[in-house]
């Protein structure tokens, strides 16, 4: 997004940044360059952004102050979304940095330093002897190879610890170099190779962890086809995505994943659209059908016209929308980030004062208390706490997205969380939405035809589903419809239409429409037959009346059952409609409440009454005319998204499928994100409480501090957030 002419924004990919307080330290530094308007970097895509003031700054300042503060940068990208070559950038950085992880320097070193360390081990216990032994340094052949291990391990750490102490700032590798330098000086060469080995080990498993849980984001990136088959005048030409216009044919053989989004211009298949819906059934593309890039083509030969370039597809929207999510941070995250700032320092402190004061006033020994000191310190680095809801938010929400649900960002998840309420809309909601005209009752003497000719000509500026059904009708009864006999049209939301025909004013809607006119007897007997009656008519009365009928969905029942199941405590339905027509759909799906007959504005106040009396709400809705519910809601949530921009940008939760049953997944999903954040907050403090204890009586040492406060807690916490991805959407069925 560039916000405007003067400010560009670029993304630049970050190397090295493994924890929390890498990412803090990268925020600083960005913090200190003049011109920045807005920045954000990202742990978990390796990544920052920089909005900044071309003339006040420049990318090469910018690069170099992230590289001061000891970090690498990768090439920048441009993030506006006509740019093709972003997503493609990185996601090759993505598979070269997962692939090496286990092969780079570091590494090697780490294993070189596990050798040296079990060899001495080993030698101590089969050749035990001393070759020069002063004060308290012995060498033998163990401890050679013990100080071996403690410096190519240590050398995974040393430059950066001094490079750190030259910017007096304490940081993990500072305090190990000076914990690895002391045992050496007090000859406790063990110790000193088994910190070098552990903590290189220590980082090597964090950058893994976290690896993990970056992958699943740039599977979803990997599933983007990379090139299409455009078909040219001289024939078929494979091309890469990123050079297809708007209108290009492309064409898709059998087991070929569709490139880009477009309508089937020739040819049919099925093709499955799981990557994008989350639904596993294949469904049947006929020609004017839309497919998305990403689908798989099972069977049959297709064409598609091109309806969107490579950066705009649903499924690079979705992919971005993913990424940003971790920017839009959730309440307890912002409390874990404000609670960490104040205990670091703290603990340093207290820290610092353990290491000198027992010596200083009781005369206790300056290395015993100096090493607990240090390993106080190692207990109080807060990776684990700050990387525990991040990780979970963002393992939750890629998970989703691959079952076909997007969830706007750590906030919109916890929201969801606390959902009492779930309030549906009817059309296209509980109900299929694809309405077909089922009576005509022409009154006054107007015949039918004459009457679905006014009626259709009217409907032909809405896009309301009734519009859709009325004038479908009139095409199937071959009415001829010359649209410029139609002036001054209005759409009056929530109630009908009204425009000028011929020279007379015409209203078509709901029958409050015509307050005051008797209304005919037919319609009441249409409205209990759970059909929806709307009256066409003039100022001097009705001139006919035509009724709709929708079909509920297949599913429509078992969502509502598995929303309670998930623990929703109501389920309200709020429509337009009559109260005949929606307490016969309500009774078909088993919601508890009905609210019938309400305008847009009276959607809303129900919906802020709910919240009021029972508690958070979720408002369902086509987002078409419910788009004030759906803002005023705690959580709104799009249906059928796929495809519809508007509703994908500004619903917080959009269900890609017309699937109600989804919701009930994403409620559950939320809830368990929830429980997984709160283990994962209370575990870190509780074991790191634990551990800093231990130390004063020198039951935690150093070494435990390493395995059990660090790189345990680390791992405990990634591990436990990826166990969300198990949930799906099929799971609510076992109940
Ligand atoms: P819902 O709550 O079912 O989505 P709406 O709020 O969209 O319903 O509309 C409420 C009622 O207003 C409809 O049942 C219908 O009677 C009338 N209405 C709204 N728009 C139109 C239209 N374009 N043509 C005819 N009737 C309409
Ligand atoms: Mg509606």
């Amino acid at each position: 997004m560039i916000s405007n002419g003067e400010h560009r924004e670029v993304a630049w990919p970050i190397e090295g940044m493994t924890c929390p307080v890498c990412q803090g330290r990268v925020e600083q530094a960005l913090a200190g360059v003049d011109g920045i308007v807005d920045s954000s970097v990202s742990l978990l895509s390796s990544r920052a952004t920089v909005v900044f003031d071309p003339t006040a700054t420049s990318e090469a300042v910018i690069t170099s102050a992230i590289e001061d503060a000891g970090y690498g940068v990768g090439s920048s990208a441009p993030t506006a979304s006509h740019t093709h070559d972003h997503a493609d950038g990185d996601h090759h950085h993505e598979q070269a940095s997962s692939a090496s992880l286990w092969r780079d320097s570091e590494a090697m070193r780490t294993y070189i330093a596990c050798l040296f360390f079990f060899g001495g081990l080993t030698l101590q216990l089969t050749w035990n002897i001393e070759w020069i032994n002063v004060g308290w340094w012995s060498l033998g052949p163990s401890a050679v190879s013990f100080l071996a291990a403690a410096v190519v391990g240590g050398a995974n750490f040393f430059g950066s610890g001094f490079k750190a102490l030259t910017r007096l700032r304490m940081d993990m590798d500072f305090l190990m170099a000076a914990a690895v330098m002391g045992a050496i000086v007090i000859g406790e060469y063990t110790e000193a190779a088994a910190i070098a080995f552990l903590f290189s080990l220590a980082e090597l498993l964090e950058s893994y962890a976290v690896t993990r849980a970056r992958r699943s984001l740039s599977e979803l990136v990997r599933l983007a086809p990379e090139t299409a088959r455009l078909k040219t005048a001289e024939g078929d030409h494979t091309v890469a995505v990123e050079v297809v216009n708007i209108g290009d044919i492309c064409s898709v053989k059998p087991g070929e994943k569709i490139p880009l989004d477009g309508t089937v211009s020739q040819g049919s298949s099925s093709v499955s659209e799981a990557l994008i819906t989350g639904e596993s059934m294949p469904a049947d593309k006929n020609v004017g059908d839309r497919v998305f890039a990403g689908s798989l083509n099972e069977d049959g030969y297709l064409e598609l016209s091109v309806t969107a370039v490579s950066s705009d597809t649903t499924l690079a929207k979705i992919v971005k929308l993913v990424e940003s999510a971790e920017q839009h941070k959730s309440e307890t995250e912002q409390f874990v980030r404000r609670f960490s700032r104040y205990y670091t320092p703290i603990v340093t402190v207290l820290a610092v004062s353990v290491m000198v004061l027992p010596s200083l006033v009781f005369g206790a020994s300056f290395l015993v208390w100096f090493v607990r000191g240090l390993t106080l310190l190692v207990i109080a680095c807060p990776c684990a706490l700050v990387i525990s809801t991040p990780v979970s938010t963002i393992s939750a929400i890629t998970s989703a997205a691959r079952n076909g649900v997007l969830i706007k960002g750590g906030a919109a998840l916890e929201a969801l969380a606390d959902v009492k309420v779930v309030a549906l809309d009817k059309t296209g909601t509980l109900t299929k939405g694809e309405l077909s005209l089922s009576d005509v009752v022409p009154l006054n003497g107007m015949s039918a035809d004459e009457s679905l000719e006014i009626a259709a000509l009217l409907e032909s500026r809405s896009e309301h589903p009734i519009a859709r059904a009325v004038i479908q009708e009139a095409q199937l009864r071959q009415i001829e419809l010359s649209e410029d006999r139609i002036e001054q049209f209005t759409s009056l939301p929530g109630r009908g239409v009204k425009a000028v025909i011929g020279g007379v004013e015409y209203l078509l809607g709901r029958p409050e429409l015509f307050d005051g006119a008797t209304v005919p007897s037919p319609v009441n007997d249409l409205q209990a037959s759970g059909k929806t009656v709307v009256l066409l008519g003039t100022e001097g009365g009705v001139t006919a009346a035509f009724s709709v009928s929708d079909t509920i969905k297949d599913h429509a029942r078992e969502a509502v059952r598995h929303l309670k199941l998930v623990g929703v405590e109501q389920v309200v339905m709020l429509t337009g409609d009559n109260e005949a027509t929606a307490h016969s759909i309500a009774d078909a799906s088993g919601v508890d409440v009905v609210l019938a007959g309400l305008l847009p504005e009276q959607k809303v106040e129900q919906v802020k009454a709910l919240e009021r009396s029972v508690g958070a709400v979720a408002m369902v809705g086509d987002g078409v005319n419910d788009a004030p519910a759906l803002a005023t809601a705690r959580v709104g949530v799009a249906m059928g998204a796929a495809g519809s921009d508007a509703a994908i940008e500004t619903a917080d939760i959009s269900l890609l499928t017309d699937d109600l049953r989804h919701l009930a997944y994403a409620i559950e999903l939320a809830r368990a994100g929830r429980r997984v954040i709160r283990q994962n907050v209370w575990a870190s403090i509780g074991v790191k409480g634990l551990l800093a204890l231990g130390v004063f009586p020198g039951v935690v040492n150093l070494i435990t501090a390493i395995l059990a406060g660090d790189m345990g807690a680390s791992l405990g916490v990634t591990t436990n957030a990826l166990r969300l991805a198990k949930i799906t959407p099929h799971a609510a069925d076992d109940h």
